[in-house]
């Protein structure tokens, strides 16, 4: 009895199909690329399965041997890839092909309607579908491309029957009984007519197997037969030395474990020998994944034991703050069985990780060194994670302080990391200055940093938000504590200038107290002190913190990351400059009429204008609007 039955493509599925049998996309061979790294997939599965599960083990004929094979058919013109791995089940036939799962191929199928958008709205820029393609690795829809109808006999291991899927990519597909001897999966295709002109070529022909075989999928660690020959090498990549690996050969396994459609920026590689023997092969990508702060996102290393896929992600391998860096380690010694658990507390893995972080960083720091503006592509695509290893990674924070790099105040187009800075501080100077705030622009502007730049002192423009929870464990550097402009009192200079400024600022307040004090009564809900500033010299007035106080931009960041509940407002510490012509005016009001209502408009303005000038909100604008209408009245 057959139950064959009719199911329509999910629509995400049918647009990828639809773009694979219309685009002009002009290398169609990578279809045979996709269908190879399937059954390998399905290969390492089940091996891995067998491994861990001794009833599967049970399934495997004696003397099982996983392989690819291809064959041709010149009469039917078919080309068929067989596998004798895991197979699918109906049910999975029925999911896995005829919707989308993978993360990657969602990604092509939103950037193309991107594209397609663009496009309506004449954007010329925008890539066609032909370029995505390239782009992106598009899985199993890729046969489209080079035949028009294909089928797929698959078998479960463990199961007896076998289903048949067929499809001529016309927005249906039909699921069947089928016939497999063995457990695994066959896909036959149809070949349409070769066209060389359009990246076609002539698949029912063993060179052009051969050629696409060998040139996308060497690497793969299970044989792929040709009638009685093996196509493959089958070399590990990451056990022959760098020197006899050809640059395209790594970024095509680059390009398979990452899913990344560029080569990677950096190739490292590490070998351990002795007692305890391992491999690695770690590649820094080139641009951040699109998921790279998902916070469910995994990452990690894939773990190979003596060539045999044993974890596609381990996280055990690779801090948190590495977790851009893709790659393979491979290592004889560890056992074939072993649970994430085991794993985790395994000491020999605790010593690759801390080779491959050292690894990492040896490579960033001489990267940052010997070639600064590939530092600098590197450090824009993935300071901002590096930055969290400050928090994390107590053993090698001396090493991330170094790769560290900031905005300043000394050059608006190159950065600087903390070296530079130090070498450049005035032989008086014995703290490192830095300002946090949203972007560049308005720091420079901010008058938290008047009587710094007056002075000729650099300042650090920590503008990522992470900057806020960086300067927690960021305390000092070459035994000199970082500061901020916006924290605690100011007294720059030497010695002996210190002590006339603290002089002066003393005298200024004990002159200015009984106003300061009116101001204060008019603030009082906002701020928790009213004192003269020795950092200002053009402002009237700023506001800061005490140095153990949340910055203004951090209490932001916490309150939208609660939702925006009510949290208790820190009160801040408003600075006036004494010398300024504002506050000179309204010593003369204050000693003619301390209850002078004017007064206290010129209080709420000074604070408007303080919270303006550092780029924070005011909490009630359409009153600082009034309160500016009306002074522009009485002054016109
Ligand atoms: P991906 O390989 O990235 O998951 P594909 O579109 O290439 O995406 O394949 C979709 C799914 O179909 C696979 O994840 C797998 O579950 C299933 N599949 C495809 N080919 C095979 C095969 N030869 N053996 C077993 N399952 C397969
Ligand atoms: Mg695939």
């Amino acid at each position: 009895m057959s139950t064959t039955e009719t199911h329509s493509f999910k629509s995400e599925a049918r647009e990828l199909l639809d773009l694979m049998i219309h685009s002009l996309y002009s290398h169609k061979e990578i279809f045979l690329r996709e269908l190879i790294s399937n059954a390998s997939d399905a290969l390492d599965k089940l091996r891995f399965e067998t491994l861990t599960d001794e009833a599967a083990k049970g399934q495997l004929a004696t003397g099982y041997e996983g392989l690819i094979a291809l064959t041709v058919d010149k009469e039917a013109h078919t080309l068929t890839i067989t596998d004798n791995g895991i197979g699918m089940t109906r049910a999975e036939a029925i999911s896995n092909l005829g919707t989308i799962a993978r993360s990657g191929t969602r990604e092509f199928t939103q950037r193309l309607k991107e594209a397609r958008a663009a496009q309506g709205e004449g954007a010329g820029a925008a890539p066609d579908a032909a370029t995505l393609i390239g782009q992106f690795g598009v899985g199993f829809y890729s046969a489209f491309m080079a035949s028009d109808e294909v089928t797929v006999v698959t078998r479960h291991v463990g199961e007896e029957k076998a289903t048949r899927w067929s499809s001529t990519g016309d927005g249906t597909f039909s699921v069947g009984d089928g016939e497999r001897d063995v457990h695994g999966t066959t896909v036959t295709l149809h070949l349409r007519p070769a066209d060389a002109e359009n990246g076609l070529p002539d698949f029912t022909q063993d060179y052009e197997i051969r050629r696409v075989v060998k040139k996308y999928s060497d690497f793969v660690t299970w044989p792929i037969r040709l009638g009685e020959s093996v196509l493959n090498s089958m070399k590990a990549i990451w056990s022959r030395s760098q020197s006899e690996v050809k640059p395209e050969e790594y970024a095509e396994f680059y390009k398979h474990i990452s899913h990344d459609w560029e080569p990677p920026f950096e190739t490292l590689t590490l070998k351990a020998e002795g007692t305890f023997e391992y491999n690695a092969l770690l590649f820094i990508p080139g641009r951040p994944p699109f998921d790279m702060y998902y916070r469910e996102q995994k990452f990690g290393l894939q773990l190979y034991v003596n060539r045999v896929l044993i974890m596609e992600r381990c996280d055990d391998l690779l801090p948190d703050y590495l977790r851009f860096v893709k790659g393979v380690v491979d290592s004889p010694d560890l056992s074939l069985n072993v649970s994430r658990e085991i794993l985790q507390n395994d000491r020999r893995v605790g010593a690759i990780k801390k080779r491959v972080i050292k690894k990492v960083l040896d490579t960033l720091e001489n990267l940052k060194t010997n070639d600064r503006e590939r530092y600098r592509t590197f450090w824009d695509a993935f300071g901002k994670v590096l930055k969290e290893g400050l928090a994390m990674d107590h053993d090698n924070r001396d090493k991330l302080k170094e790769l560290l790099w900031f905005q300043s105040s000394h050059d608006s187009a190159a950065p600087t990391s903390l070296k530079e800075y130090v070498g450049r501080m005035k032989p008086e100077q014995t703290e490192i200055y830095f300002a946090a705030g949203d972007s560049r622009a308005v720091l420079e502007k901010s008058p938290h940093l008047e009587a710094f730049l007056a002075k000729g002192y650099e300042v650090l423009y920590l503008t990522d938000p992470v900057d806020e929870l960086l300067t927690d464990h960021l305390t000092e550097y070459d035994d000199k504590k970082l500061r901020s402009v916006g924290k605690g009192e100011v007294e720059l200079g030497s010695e002996t200038e210190k002590l006339a400024a603290e002089e002066a600022r003393k005298k200024a307040q004990a002159e200015n107290e009984s106003l300061l004090a009116r101001i204060q009564s008019v603030l009082d809900a906002d701020v928790k002190e009213v004192r003269v500033s020795s950092r200002l010299t053009t402002s009237p007035a700023c506001l800061v913190g005490d140095e153990e106080d949340m910055s203004p931009r951090l209490e932001r960041l916490l309150k939208a990351a609660q939702n925006n509940a009510e949290t208790p407002r820190q009160k801040r510490i408003l600075e006036i400059n004494a010398d300024h012509a504002i506050l000179q005016r309204m010593k003369s009001r204050f000693e003619v009429n301390a209850d002078d209502p004017a007064l206290t408009d010129f209080a709420r303005l000074l604070h408007g204008q303080a919270l303006l000038a550092e780029g924070s909100p005011l909490p009630d604008a359409a009153a600082f609007a009034r309160l500016v209408t009306d002074l522009m009245v009485r002054a016109g």
